[in-house]
């Protein structure tokens, strides 16, 4: 006889844009609020887990946004979901691939509900069910979106005095490559012997600008070069390695095993970005781990600028991960003026701290859902 775990009885999805304190700005788009999508996965025992499906202010970086993943799970996943058997999760997100290709984001919000609706079922909080933590809490990168190095400058001084935050990471990409070098290279004089900063390109050089302007920024203190070339340009991203002193973080290039696979065998990045979102959930983040962890790659926690919900499905994970040593940058609840939880996540010293009760840990406030649901 087989012990069976929770069925799914019900999924629902619900639209919400979350406020931000400030606008976002990447290299094409501005975002003013998140749009972020609420998956709700109920039990025959009454059991509701939820899980958050966000992409960085819309499709630009994955080709998903929140309208799409909302048909996704509402249409094609969600009936699949129903009547499932949450004891056999892995079998169920393999299903899951075979009925929809890509769309990570969409199916990360649907998996992350049904592994909080499963661990809220036994009682466990969600890193104990992903197989125990290594950490109580991880380091929090503050962000800063494509602005003049004053306002930068001033923001990043403010929010190492408020937050305790022991590093940066600015946005690259928007100005023509060496206005934008310039740019840097005055952050940096104000701000490298203050804390770590380092830039995310979002792929948008091209190897040869890379080669001829990344070393300024080495020479200007940068401390880590996020995705400078294009996403499939996993060739340069290796030529690149082996070219800086500084580290070279793969984002855009590494969203599935089979790119952790080959970024590793191409010593093609230094250290990997992992992302629930990007990666389809849980499962495939694990397994994107293992590699990391088997080549000596170490792990940093990005972010897609999730809402609170989000950022401690994320951290949950990367909380139980040995090969995440390079800290986080889940600073999207700090970038947003309120989110869905009844309480506010514990940052403290430049860190989020992990909750333990059962599942995430922490409950939706259904008059926040309602005030900033999407009609
Ligand atoms: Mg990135």
């Amino acid at each position: 006889m087989t012990a069976a775990g929770p069925r799914v009885e019900k999924v629902s999805t619900t639209l919400v844009d979350l406020p931000l304190h400030r606008p976002h700005q990447f290299r094409d788009s501005t975002m003013d609020a998140q749009g972020v999508l609420l998956v709700r996965v109920g039990t025959g025992d009454g059991v509701v887990g939820v899980g958050e499906g966000v992409v960085p202010g819309g499709p630009w970086w994955g080709g998903e946004s929140v309208e799409t993943m909302q048909v996704v799970v509402d249409r094609y996943l969600a009936p699949l979901a129903v009547g499932a058997d949450l004891g056999r999760l892995p079998e169920l997100r393999g299903r899951m691939d075979r009925l929809v290709a890509a769309n990570p984001f969409a199916k990360c919000a649907l998996e992350t509900a049904m592994w909080d609706a499963w661990a809220r079922t036994l009682g466990l909080p969600l890193h104990a069910l992903l197989g125990g933590r290594c950490r109580d809490s991880l380091p929090v990168t503050w962000a800063i979106g494509v602005a003049d190095p004053d306002a930068v400058v001033d923001e990043a001084l403010a929010r190492i005095e408020s937050g305790g935050h022991t590093s940066i990471k600015l946005k690259m990409g928007a100005l023509e490559p060496t206005a934008d070098t310039v740019r840097v290279e005055k952050i940096a004089a104000s701000l490298a012997q203050v804390t770590s900063v380092r830039v995310d390109l979002n792929g948008a050089w091209d190897e040869l600008t890379a080669t001829r302007l990344l070393p300024r920024l080495e020479e200007a203190g940068i401390d880590l070069v996020e995705q400078p070339t294009p996403a499939w340009d996993v060739e340069a991203m290796a030529r690149l390695c082996g070219l800086l002193r500084v580290p070279v973080m793969a984002d855009e290039s590494l969203r599935s095993d089979h790119d952790a696979l080959t970024l590793a065998a191409r010593r093609a990045a230094d250290v990997f970005s992992l992302k629930i979102g990007k990666s389809g959930g849980y499962l495939a983040t694990q397994r994107i781990a293992a590699v990391a962890q088997a080549a000596g790659i170490p792990c940093h926690g990005g972010t897609g600028i999730e809402s609170s919900l989000g950022t401690l499905a994320g951290a949950h994970l990367l909380a139980t991960l040995p090969a995440v040593t390079w800290g986080s940058e889940l600073f999207g609840p700090l970038l947003m003026t309120d989110g869905l939880l009844a309480e506010p996540l514990d940052y403290r010293d430049g860190a989020v701290h992990l909750p333990d009760g059962p599942g995430l840990g922490i409950e939706l406030d259904e008059d926040r859902v309602a005030r900033y649901a999407r009609r």
